[in-house]
């Protein structure tokens, strides 16, 4: 609460406070604290602090954007509140996910907070507590599905490029695993569009997932990837995964998805189930005879790493973390759930199950963990990493569509960070306390593949587009009038 009145109070002041403390404040703006700011959203409300768009607004969004008093947007974040974190429907108190998300595009990314729109989609909820709260600020109705629910986002669609034109990102986030996937595939060809809980998490998972090869050896391609959870997360950085290997192999996508398992709720995803699969969970349907649980999985798999995204705590038990240590010399185990309660196993855990052996990665952070007299840090696995820079790529170069290959660019960009030093102390990923650096490298990699694509529109094209991204970013310091 202190921290949104400094935003409205003093803007420039709430973000040199906010980068110069980053470590410190992070947690506050982003996940975990942002979460508890959610669920009390109504009772701490005071101004809006981003743009509502509600069902009542249908056949008339475009006049509703006008409102917003910035005219030059160039990052949208938007969420319908549907599954906001781990947390489930919070309807539109899932505003400060928008908000907290912007807040780090321009303090890790060095995106103008004026350029920065923050949305929330108001269809109604599901969650029976708000619809009874007399403080929900939010339609109290059930959610709104189907054909009108996709009308209200088509709507929205239009009236961004309307209003904005085709060079404004607008970033999914939070939206309902049914909902994400399809929005994300019937917006991408034709706007500027970008999904943190897939394409995000993805590009920060791989890497992590090549930082690590740093210190256990081969190439992607050497390695079998068991992924418990097939979701959002789960299946994105898995397509990441096998776009690399692709690339890195000259192989087909088709080929490289062999080296990738799922399971998910009901047990290792294969050919021989009989119903119907997902798309997208579909192409790592292998042949192989139905296995029931993740212990039987890694036994049957034998993965060199195992990536849990299925929201379920503690399933990364002794068992699985000693079978995975008995068939690698150096297991990678990234346990991505959050928060920490469904973490799939603590840092220490981790460590001393695999006895010091194993790269872990966390979704949720750990302090660092002392075992055998050697300290190990734990990293954490977050998407901050990459979406401040991988924007400031998109606005810097113009670019006008979002690729996969922009995406992978930025997990590159983002494990070249990573050096010999780090891998030493068991990081897979840099310290957050140079997060602008970090960005800037990324944006830049991220701007030359869209030069390189065609896809950019800032011409002429940037010589050394490090030093260009840093110029671009927005600095809280005073103007000297003297
Ligand atoms: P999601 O789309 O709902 O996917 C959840 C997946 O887990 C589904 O495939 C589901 O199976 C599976 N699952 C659920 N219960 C299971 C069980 N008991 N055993 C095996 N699989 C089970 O959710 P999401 O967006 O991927 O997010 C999942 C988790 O990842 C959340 O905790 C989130 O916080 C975390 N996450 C972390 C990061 C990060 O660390 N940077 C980023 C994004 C998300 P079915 O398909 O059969 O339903
Ligand atoms: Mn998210």
């Amino acid at each position: 609460m202190a921290l949104m009145d400094l935003q409205e109070r003093n803007e420039r002041l709430f973000y040199k406070l906010l980068i110069d403390n980053v470590e410190e404040l992070l947690p506050v703006v982003y996940t975990p604290t942002v979460g508890e700011a959610c669920q009390k959203y109504g009772s701490i409300f005071r101004r809006p602090q981003g743009l509502y768009i509600s069902l009542k607004e249908k056949g008339r969004i475009l006049e509703v954007l006008r409102n917003w008093p910035e005219k030059s947007i160039q990052v949208i974040v938007v969420t319908d509140g549907e599954r906001i974190l781990g947390l489930g429907d919070l309807g539109c108190q899932g505003m400060g996910i928008p908000v907290g998300k912007l807040a780090l595009y321009t303090a890790l990314g060095g995106v103008r907070p004026s350029a920065c729109l923050p949305i929330t989609i108001d269809v109604g909820t599901t969650n029976e507590d708000l619809l009874k709260d007399e403080f929900y600020i939010g339609l109290k109705q059930r959610r709104a599905t189907g054909q009108e629910y996709y009308e209200l986002l088509d709507e929205f669609m239009t009236a961004v490029r309307q209003n904005y034109g085709q060079k404004v990102l607008v970033q999914f986030e939070d939206f309902a695993n049914h909902n994400a996937f399809t929005l994300l595939e019937k917006y991408r060809a034709n706007h500027l569009v970008f999904n943190d809980d897939i394409q995000g998490t993805a590009a920060v998972v791989l890497a992590g997932l090549i930082a690590a090869l740093k210190s256990v050896g081969g190439t992607l391609a050497d390695h079998k990837f068991l992924f418990f959870g097939a979701g959002e997360a789960g299946t994105g950085i898995a397509e990441l995964v096998a776009l690399e290997i692709s690339r890195q192999g000259k192989v087909s996508v088709e080929e490289a998805r062999q080296k990738i398992w799922l399971v998910d709720s009901k047990g290792l995803v294969v050919a021989s189930r009989n119903e119907i699969l997902q798309p997208f969970k579909k192409r790592y349907a292998h042949e192989h005879e139905p296995v029931k649980d993740l212990l039987d999985a890694v036994k049957a798999i034998r993965p060199t790493a195992l990536i849990g995204s299925a929201g379920v705590g503690r399933s990364f038990t002794k068992e699985v973390i000693e079978t995975m240590s008995s068939i690698n010399e150096r297991p990678i185990i990234l346990a991505l759930s959050n928060p920490t309660s469904q973490s799939e196993c603590t840092a220490e855990e981790a460590y001393t199950w695999s006895q010091g052996r194993a790269i872990f990665g966390s979704g949720s952070p750990f302090d660092p963990v002392k075992y055998n007299d050697k300290l190990f840090v734990p990293a954490q696995a977050n998407n901050a990493y990459i979406f401040p820079g991988f924007g400031l790529g998109v606005v810097i170069s113009g670019a006008v569509r979002v690729t996969d290959d922009m995406v992978l660019a930025a997990a590159e960009g983002l494990a070249d960070q990573v050096t010999p030093e780090h891998i030493d102390k068991g990081l897979i990923y840099p310290p957050f306390s140079i997060i602008r650096k970090i960005s800037a490298n990324i944006s830049a990699r991220v701007a030359a593949k869209a030069y390189d694509l065609g896809l950019a529109s800032q011409l002429p094209r940037p010589k050394d587009l490090v030093k260009y991204a840093e110029s671009c970013m927005y600095t809280p310091v005073y103007r000297s009038y003297r």
